[in-house]
């Protein structure tokens, strides 16, 4: 099945159910190979922002990282200073990681602070001024397990069940250009799902799916 299949499958499905669905392992392969013959897995740099490339490391040059999250299940919003003075903040990265809880059983698990500097940077590329909108953050085994049965389109190693991906959308940014924006970064994977209004991005290898 190709990605563009699946995506007429999921439109089909009503809600947010829809729009957590994942690229079958299948397809995964396929694109995760594209991607390495295209970029070549072995450019990136290894140093202190290993997943994002020297060129994207003006906005982390900044004083300070903030984040804002609008959590589309809870209706629950924050917007938090996660980073100063050369440091995380511990208490900030508690209500990040609280906020992409998994909803369906309120399983908090620790999100990849690679994954934040990501979107950090991504909201700065895009100048945005809103939230990230939160269609699917943290995944517990068992909730991944759950949608994978019920749904082929859920991948059944997501990168959600560790912590490492997150599926976005912004109001005040076209989600083509958030897509753009993402791939242009060059750090970890990037899926696109227009038909159910997100973009995926993780901290996985750099590879990408569902768009051209
Ligand atoms: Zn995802």
């Amino acid at each position: 099945m190709t990605h563009q299949q699946a995506g007429q499958k999921n439109s089909g499905l009503i809600g947010f159910e829809s729009a957590e669905l994942e690229l079958p392992d299948i397809s995964r392969r396929k694109f995760a190979l594209g991607a390495a013959a295209v970029v070549g897995l072995a450019a990136l740099p290894n140093e202190a922002f290993a997943s994002i490339p020297k060129f994207q490391a003006k906005p982390l040059a900044k004083p300070a990282r903030f984040l804002a999250f609008d959590n589309l299940h809870t209706g629950e919003t924050i917007k938090v200073t996660y980073w100063e003075k050369g440091q995380y903040i511990k208490g900030a990265l508690s209500e990040i990681n609280h906020i992409l809880r998994d909803h369906r059983n309120n399983e908090v698990k620790r999100i990849d602070k690679a994954l934040l500097d990501q979107l950090f940077v991504l909201h700065n590329k895009l100048g945005s001024r809103k939230a990230f909108q939160v269609i699917s953050g943290y995944r517990s085994p068992k909730s991944n397990a759950m949608m994978h049965d019920r749904s082929r389109g859920v991948a059944k190693k997501s990168m959600h069940i560790e912590g490492r991906a997150i599926d976005i959308r912004l109001q005040d940014a076209a989600l083509s250009n958030v897509h753009k924006a993402a791939l242009a970064m060059n750090a970890g994977g990037v899926g696109y799902y227009p038909s159910s209004q997100f973009v995926h991005v993780d901290t996985g290898k750099v590879r990408h799916w569902g768009g051209a």
